[in-house]
This record gives structure tokens, C-alpha cells and sequence, in this order.
């Protein structure tokens, strides 16, 4: 019911995280606000961490997708608990390093990166740039011989799998914006020029099948197909690549009936085809990373909205406001993204009441749930979203001119600000 293993309802009806009381949470800090629980995400990067430990003996890591959450304090608790970063910015490039992730341990990805991006990754020595183009090669290969340096790159290979069908259809993925063909020849083609040049080291390839996964085979099929390339790599060019990057993508849950795998499943099934497939092959086992986003933090927050009008529509629909929407949480209005609502100071009471949940943008899309269940809603209440932690904060605009909201980080019953609100004057200070 309440989705998340770090909320619970207390004595007085009211929904907790981590152990805040989330009523205490709005009259102190305002709303709207999002709050994240900090032993929920650190969590979920132990189990990842350890699925290595237990899978690979180690011989590789999860590196936290940032574009889920991007903030200096995330990019802390993910180092500290051994993840490495990916980014795909130079904005989140700037937030890592400021934040003090080593760039060795930085991944950089991007369909489009600029020349500018990659003259900063190269110069700020990023570990592992991930080439979505052929012609991105050049561009680094210049940036890398102005700065007397080698960069370190993998690429971005599309294997022809479509991860949201059972029969894994071919010319799904192929129409895709992102990546180098591996049917075509094209990524094989990729790989002997990236070996011919100077200020290249070409580490390993990587693939990511989709997002929201919540199925195994597509995993395990993407492992086996990147792992029959790395044979077909060796045998054509003799070359051994160092690591695998199977990309992200792990479902979470977002409503009670969303029927999440376990993580280490995921980790235990694409193990036993790695190294199954590497026996068979005759090549040694790569170093395994894996990219998490959507998992590391969407179950981990939370965001807190007060209640305005409640307007019923007989025999239409009952739109319940909030001071929040589309501004702070895009996903219903871009994609119909589902979502579990409750009124958090009546969490113990019966879910009966059937609302839309709509946003103060002016736009008539600006919903963030339509025809849900909640506990009878009025003016003033406190209305909560669940599973906003990934792709909520990092898609926020200021649409209307609204102001971003803050960012609470929650850990035993202790609450800090990792974001602060915006103020009217960050509004205006790039308006001359
Ligand atoms: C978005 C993305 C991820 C993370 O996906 P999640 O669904 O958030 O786990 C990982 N790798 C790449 C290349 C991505 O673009």
C-alpha cells in the first residue's frame, strides 16, 4: 500500500519517512517539497554493491545514472558508498566534480554531446566517455592530442533488443536516436577506427535496453549479445576489452500492483549468462558495471503538496489542486506516467475518493494523476505523491515563472535541506 519500505503510518494517521512525520516536514520547511529518505538510497547502493560482490567476486560496480537525481549531496552518498558516476552533461558533469567525484570514476554519456562537453570531459580527464557516433571520435581524438592526453572511451552499441516486448524485436531498437548498429556492421566498423588512433584507448562497449524494466530475459539477452560481439571482436581485430556496461533501466514501483523483480535477481540471472556465455566463447570475464538510475532513488522519495480547491464536478470528475504540477513533476503530462497518491495527515483512513490531481500551471495537461484513489480530501490537507525520487527534481522547470521547490534529505528521524528553495531572485538573475 504505501510502496516503499521506508514510509509507515504513525498514531496519528500521518505518513512517515525514515522516521520524519511528514506533517512535521511540511510546517517546517513549506510545500511543495520533496523529500528523499537517505537510508532508503543508501540501501539499495549496499545491495547493488554486494550482487558484485556475490555475482563477480567483485570485478566490477554499479554506477549511479545521475540523471534520475542530480545534486552535489547525491553525488556524495553514491561515492561514499562505493558507486561511480554516470553523467550526461556538462552541467552534471560540473555538479559531480564540484561535488568531488573523482573524474576517474565518472562516466560520460550523451547522444549529442557538444564540442564544448567534450573538450571539458577530456580536460577535466573523465574516466570512461561513452561515443554514441563515429563522428564523435574525431572530436575527442582532437580534444584529447591539444591536451597531450589519451582518453579513455567506451561505445554505445544498439543490440537489437527491444526491452519492453517478449521476442526481443530486432528493428525496434534499430530506430533509435542513441547508440552505434551492431547489425549493421556499423559498430564493428567503429571499433577498428577507434583502434587506430593515437589519443584513443577504447576500454569496453556498452548497452542500455530501456528504462522501467520489469523483466529479466531482456537483460540477460542484451549480456549474451554484447558478449557474442566481444568474440567476434577478438577474432577479427584480436582485440580482449576490459569491461561490459549493461546499462540501467531496473523497474521500480510506482503503484501496488507494479510487479517488481527483486534487484539481485536481475544481477543473478545476467551473471549466469555472462559467465556461461564467456566459457562458451573462450574469453575471459570483463569487468561487469551496471547503471542504475531510476532504482537508486525513485522508491527513496517522496514529494509534499498542500491541498487548495476541491472542485467536484458532478457526473465529471473531481479535481483536487495542489500547489505543485507540472513544474516540479512533468511525468503525467509528458508521458502518463502512474503514480500512487495518498493525503498523508489521514494516511490510516479508507482510500474511497476518486480525484484528479491537478496542477496551478496554466495548462490543462497539468495533472499529476487522473481518476485515483485518496482518502476524502480538503483544503489545506497535505497530499502526497510516492516514487517521485527519480526523474521529478532532475525534469522540474520554471513554467509560469514557479519556483523550483526544496529538496529534504531524511535519515533516522533527522531532516537536513540538500536543496534549497528558489527564491524570486533566482528567477530573475540571468534576465537583463
Ligand atoms: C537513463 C540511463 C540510465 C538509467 O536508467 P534508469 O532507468 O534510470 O535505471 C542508464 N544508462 C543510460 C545510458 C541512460 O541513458
Amino acid at each position: 500500500m504505501l510502496i516503499s519500505d521506508c514510509l509507515s503510518c504513525n498514531d496519528a494517521g500521518h505518513l512517515v519517512i525514515s522516521g520524519c512525520d511528514t506533517v512535521d516536514l511540511a510546517r517546517q520547511y513549506g510545500t511543495p517539497l520533496y523529500v528523499m529518505s537517505e537510508d532508503k538510497i543508501r540501501e539499495t547502493c549496499r545491495r547493488y554493491v554486494s550482487s558484485f560482490q556475490t555475482n563477480y567476486g567483485g570485478n566490477g560496480r554499479p554506477i549511479y545514472a545521475s540523471k534520475a537525481f542530480s545534486c552535489k549531496e547525491i553525488y556524495r552518498i553514491v561515492l561514499s558508498e562505493g558507486l561511480d558516476v554516470e553523467v550526461v552533461s556538462g552541467g552534471e558533469l560540473y555538479t559531480a566534480l564540484q561535488a568531488g567525484v573523482p573524474a576517474s570514476k565518472i562516466h560520460f554519456q550523451g547522444n549529442n554531446k557538444s564540442i564544448g562537453e567534450i573538450v571539458y570531459a577530456v580536460e577535466s580527464g573523465v574516466g570512461d566517455i561513452v561515443v554514441d557516433h563515429p563522428s564523435e571520435l574525431m572530436q575527442i581524438q582532437r580534444a584529447a592530442a591539444e591536451n597531450s592526453t589519451v582518453a579513455s572511451i567506451s561505445f554505445r552499441i544498439k543490440p537489437g533488443i527491444d526491452a519492453h516486448t517478449h521476442d526481443f524485436i530486432r528493428t525496434g531498437q534499430i530506430d533509435s536516436k542513441f547508440g552505434i548498429d551492431l547489425i549493421s556492421g556499423e559498430a564493428m566498423e567503429a571499433v577498428r577506427t577507434a583502434l587506430t588512433m593515437d589519443h584513443i584507448v577504447l576500454k569496453g562497449l556498452h548497452c542500455h535496453i530501456g528504462s522501467q524494466i520489469l523483466e529479466k530475459e531482456p537483460f540477460v539477452h542484451a549480456a549474451e549479445v554484447m558478449l557474442d560481439f566481444y568474440a567476434q571482436i577478438r577474432d577479427e581485430l584480436g582485440v580482449v576489452f576490459e569491461h561490459l556496461n549493461l546499462g540501467g533501466g531496473f523497474g521500480i514501483k510506482y503503484r501496488d500492483e507494479d510487479l517488481t523483480i527483486p534487484y539481485e535477481e536481475y544481477m543473478a540471472a545476467v551473471s549466469v549468462a555472462v559467465h556461461s556465455k564467456c566459457k562458451a566463447k573462450e574469453l575471459p570475464t570483463p569487468k561487469i558495471f551496471i547503471e542504475p538510475g531510476r532504482s537508486i532513488v525513485g522508491e527513496a522519495g517522496i514529494t509534499l503538496y498542500t491541498v487548495g480547491s476541491v472542485k467536484e464536478i458532478p457526473g465529471v470528475r473531481n479535481y483536487v489542486t495542489i500547489d505543485g504540477g507540472m513544474f516540479d513533476n512533468p511525468r503525467y503530462a509528458l508521458y502518463q506516467a502512474d503514480y500512487t497518491c495518498l493525503i498523508a495527515n489521514k494516511a490510516d483512513q479508507p482510500a474511497d475518493y476518486i480525484a484528479t490531481i491537478a496542477g496551478k500551471c496554466c495548462e490543462s495537461g497539468d495533472l499529476i494523476q487522473e481518476h485515483t484513489a485518496l482518502q476524502t480530501p480538503m483544503e489545506g490537507d497535505l497530499l502526497v505523491v510516492l516514487s517521485t525520487g527519480a526523474y521529478n527534481y532532475s525534469m522540474a522547470s520554471n513554467y509560469n515563472r514557479n519556483l523550483k521547490p526544496a529538496c529534504v534529505m531524511v535519515s533516522e528521524g533527522e531532516s537536513r535541506i540538500v536543496i534549497k528553495a528558489e527564491t524570486y531572485e533566482d528567477l530573475v538573475r540571468n534576465d537583463v
